[in-house]
């Protein structure tokens, strides 16, 4: 997630780290690198301005305060004013949400193809699974025979209710109106609405969404918008600001190839909060925004929270070995590796994980994007396949064992090869999450 721009704002970062003092010379630097990153990202001019002159005046009135190094000062300043542009995002918001008594109609709206119908389904099944609420889904696109389908196939994948009790004949309102007496008969917590897009933003569109929200009344208007769209996107979600009262954003598709643009603008050119980020095409693929978290990630620090979250969340702690200690680094054997591997499954596979690592760990992800989750079977196979004394001494793998591994486990010697290159990355990799201020530690600390 946001991979590009991580990493054209930490090498600017880095630059600083360690300097005792730091100058108008490096501040003006400093600067002109940011602008230079935030437009190449699309950020919108207005944003980029004032993120640039708000940095401009603190960075250049810096009071040292006693005790606090110039680095670690300037670092909180860069942290504060990119926290400025999320202001409008408050986790007191998502709480609300949540805890809500009686019932809440949530309204997806939003262009085609956005992720409106994968992203209501997303939620729904975070509002059942975790928050423990009853819900239901409806679309009220009628323009799509297809539409009643989609949202009824993927309801029913993730077991959630979709009310189907219409004909394609009925209005937008007439599907409604049965959508909410039903959900107040049944005495749902939630009524998710899924709408028609269009592929711009047009009169009628508009016009029949204040129809709809004149009608059922939402308690939360999420315009869904697609991260990866840049300066269209944000011209979009600006037309639909004009035109509706929205609650907030629901960006998807965060973990493609998002500059980081739309993120950036969106909230504070609107002052609407983002609410939600879509992840992936997996029914989990979803997360409330935590402004301080994505700061933290923008700016190279990675994601731990989420990432304790998750390990929490998935991984069963009792477990005797939920990652490894430091000590097993030494030894870390095949079977550490296929422990290891299984556990990156449960949380979402590598890519989930490394995406939440600090950039420093210095880890090279490109070793990991080439991987799927089938791949990570096949090691399991090989692994499987090795005798015990391999698996703790690999030097043993000569050409003659390698080929009986390959027979064994049904898989060609160039895979055997990679897996063995792979484990020796792996074996690396985990021994600089071991070091003081690691992932381990803080998990240790739970
Ligand atoms: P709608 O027309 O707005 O309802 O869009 P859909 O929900 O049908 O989604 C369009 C496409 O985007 C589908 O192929 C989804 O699987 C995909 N999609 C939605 N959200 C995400 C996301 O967060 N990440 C990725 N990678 N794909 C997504
Ligand atoms: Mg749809």
């Amino acid at each position: 997630m946001l991979d590009n721009l991580t990493a054209k704002i930490s090498n600017v970062l880095n630059k600083f780290a360690g300097k005792k003092k730091i100058n108008d010379f490096d501040i003006k630097l400093l600067l002109k690198d940011f602008r230079k990153i935030l437009l190449e990202a699309d950020v919108s001019w207005t944003v980029t301005k004032c993120l640039i002159e708000n940095l401009r005046t603190k960075l250049t009135n810096v009071d040292l305060v006693n005790g606090v190094s110039s680095y670690d000062y300037f670092i909180k300043i860069v942290v504060d004013e990119f926290l400025n542009i999320f202001k409008f995002s408050k986790v007191e918001d998502y709480n609300k949400l949540y805890n809500n008594f009686g019932i809440s109609i949530v309204l997806f709206v939003g262009l085609n193809g956005v992720g409106k119908t994968t992203n209501l389904i997303k939620l729904a099944n975070l509002l059942k699974q975790d928050k423990n609420k009853k819900v239901l889904v409806v679309t009220c696109d009628v323009y799509r025979s297809a539409a009643k389908e989609q949202l009824s196939f993927l309801a029913n994948k993730a077991s959630v209710d979709c009310f189907i009790n219409f004909s394609l004949t009925d209005s937008p309102l007439e599907i409604l109106n049965k959508a909410i007496i039903y959900t107040r008969a049944q005495k749902y917590d939630f009524l998710l609405v899924d709408s028609a897009g269009r592929s711009h933003v047009d009169d009628k569109m508009m016009y029949e969404l204040k129809n709809i929200i004149s009608f059922i009344k939402p308690d939360y208007t999420f315009l869904t918008v697609d991260s990866i769209v840049g300066q269209s996107g944000i011209k979009s979600a600006l037309a639909f600001c004009d035109s509706l009262n929205i609650s907030g954003f629901f960006l998807t598709k965060m973990d493609g190839d998002s500059k980081g643009g739309v993120l950036l603008s969106l909230s504070f050119l609107t002052k609407k909060a983002i609410y939600f980020i879509g992840t992936g095409e997996k029914i989990t693929d979803i997360t409330f925004f935590y402004p301080d978290r994505i700061v933290s990630r923008i700016l190279g620090f990675g994601d731990l929270t989420s990432l304790l979250e998750d390990i929490n969340k998935k991984i069963n702690l009792k477990d005797e070995k939920v990652i490894l200690d430091e000590n097993s680094f030494e030894c870390f054997t095949f079977d550490d590796f296929k422990k290891q591997i299984k556990y990156m499954l449960d949380l979402g596979g590598m890519n989930n994980l490394l995406d939440k690592m600090p950039n420093n760990y210095n880890i090279d992800k490109s070793l990991v994007t080439k991987f799927d989750d089938k791949f990570f079977l096949k090691i399991i196979a090989i692994i499987n396949s090795m005798t015990l004394k391999e698996r703790i001494y690999p030097s043993l793998l000569n050409g003659s064992r390698k080929r009986r591994i390959s027979l064994g486990a049904g898989v060609s010697i160039i895979d055997v090869n990679k897996v063995i290159k792979y484990y020796d990355k792996m074996k690396k990799l985990f021994s600089k999450a071991g070091d003081s201020k690691s992932l381990i530690n803080l998990i240790k600390k739970k």
